[in-house]
């Protein structure tokens, strides 16, 4: 096995520095919540792949799966020769839909590729050319993708056309000071200023937004821009690629609030750990696509689609919609317990729903969030043994993705080691 620093020079020299990495380390093994680096060092896992593994690193059924699936076929392309698998999954993102109605599923790889087809078949359904996304969205690194999102270093910058199509209006977060009702009125502003309604083709929104933060949209946010899309014609776009897949305690973060959206993109922990990403939508819109319009030579990969047949069987084999709630119980009283009784270690608003937690660090003089001090944060976790990463507009938030698979005792440790590196930066700073 080689060792760190050997492949560390030699990524520096093969790999453009454009593709960033959180830990300075190389993986050798991972199980679980738990992963090996090439020294043998033992991390445990609060990132999951950025929200990838609910099922956890290898989980045994999706392996099996997986393994049967090699031995049969791994690849036709679905435009040359359809297969089961496909069909299966389809049929069951169609029966777990979060809305009432026929649904039909299109499969394709990655998360920003989910996006870019949700908006495509939200145009051509409409007839319609304008998106409305949320500033802090996150939505994927591709062209029109990085135009929906909302941050300019690093995804923007440099990059992002004037996107002409597509306007912003300010996601509500109370301790921020933005509300719903700022949010509809900047919606109502856009539409007397910018863009009549009649031109959206799509308001596409985070259930909970993920690297924006873990900002909850509030259910009076989501039942608003229902209302809206409802009156003007707009196609409603659920982006759960991060919230999605049993993360929230409900398979669709966006049945907390009992809205029902058009369009769902789905991705990350729906094949535990194999590419793949979907659209799903109510079947009068996603039939407005000519045959040979949608697709792509991976799209809705065998092995991929296997895997997320097993996952979805784990999902309710093991309760895990419930372990989610739980989980999310655990790691709220522990945050909290270390807010009240540690005031010194400038934790705060603490948020979100199910297994998905976030919460701020603060800096301790001036009760701001610090996204420096959050960095340390996590440097010192992992150098204790913890994999944990930060979001939000200016890195602040530290956010929980640990798989709904691990064992209470490995979550516990997991907190032990985040509280021992909050109360680290206290002491040196
Ligand atoms: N949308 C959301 C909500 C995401 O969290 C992400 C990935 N972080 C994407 C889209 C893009 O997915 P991918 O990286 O697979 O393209």
């Amino acid at each position: 096995m080689k060792t760190s620093p050997d492949l560390a020079n030699r990524r520096q020299l093969a790999v453009p520095r454009g593709v960033a990495t959180a830990t300075p380390v190389f993986a050798a093994r991972a199980e679980n919540a738990e992963i090996w680096d090439t020294d043998s060092r033992r991390y445990i896992d609060f990132a999951g792949g950025i929200g990838v593994l609910a099922t956890g690193h290898r989980h045994p059924r999706v392996l099996a799966a997986v393994r049967e699936q090699l031995d049969r076929y791994t690849h036709t392309a679905f435009q040359v020769m359809a297969y089961e698998p496909y069909i299966q999954l389809a049929e069951r993102l169609n029966s777990l839909a979060p809305f009432s109605g026929a649904a039909k599923t299109l499969l394709v790889t990655t998360g920003a590729e989910a996006v870019e087809n949700a908006i495509k078949i939200a145009r051509i359904a409409t007839g319609r050319a304008a998106v409305i996304a949320f500033t802090g969205a996150f939505h994927g690194r591709t062209q029109l993708a990085l135009n929906l999102t909302g941050k300019m270093t690093p995804y923007r910058a440099g990059v992002a056309t004037s996107g002409s199509d597509v306007f912003r209006v300010p996601f509500p977060i109370t301790h921020q000071g933005v509300d719903v009702h700022d949010t509809m009125a900047a919606l109502d502003s856009l539409f007397h200023n910018d863009v009549e309604p009649g031109r959206v083709a799509a308001i596409i929104v985070e259930p909970v937004q993920g690297e924006g933060g873990f900002h909850v949209a509030p259910p009076d946010l989501l039942r608003a821009l229902r209302q809206l899309c409802d009156r003007h014609g707009i196609v409603l776009v659920a982006d759960e690629i991060q919230s999605g897949i049993a993360r929230t305690g409900r398979m669709f973060a966006i049945e907390h609030s009992g809205v029902e959206p058009d369009l769902v993109t789905v991705a990350k922990s729906l094949a535990g750990g194999f590419p793949l990403a979907g659209v799903i939508g109510r079947a009068k819109l996603m039939e407005q696509v000519v045959p040979g319009g949608l697709g792509g030579t991976y799209g809705g990969s065998p092995i991929g689609c296997a895997a997320a047949l097993a996952v979805l069987d784990v999902i309710a084999d093991e309760r895990l919609l419930d372990k989610a709630e739980s989980l999310g119980r655990l790691l709220r009283a522990r945050l909290a317990e270390l807010e009240r009784s540690r005031p010194e270690v400038a934790i705060a608003h603490i948020r979100g729903l199910g297994a998905m937690i976030g919460f701020d660090v603060l800096d301790p003089a001036t009760g701001k969030p610090d996204g420096a001090r959050a960095k340390r944060v996590t440097s010192r976790a992992f150098a204790r043994g913890l994999v944990i990463l930060t979001c939000g507009a200016h890195g602040e938030t530290i956010r929980i993705l640990v798989p709904l698979t691990a064992a209470e005792s490995i979550v516990n440790e997991g907190l032990d080691i985040l509280a021992a590196a909050l109360a680290e930066q206290t002491d040196t700073k």
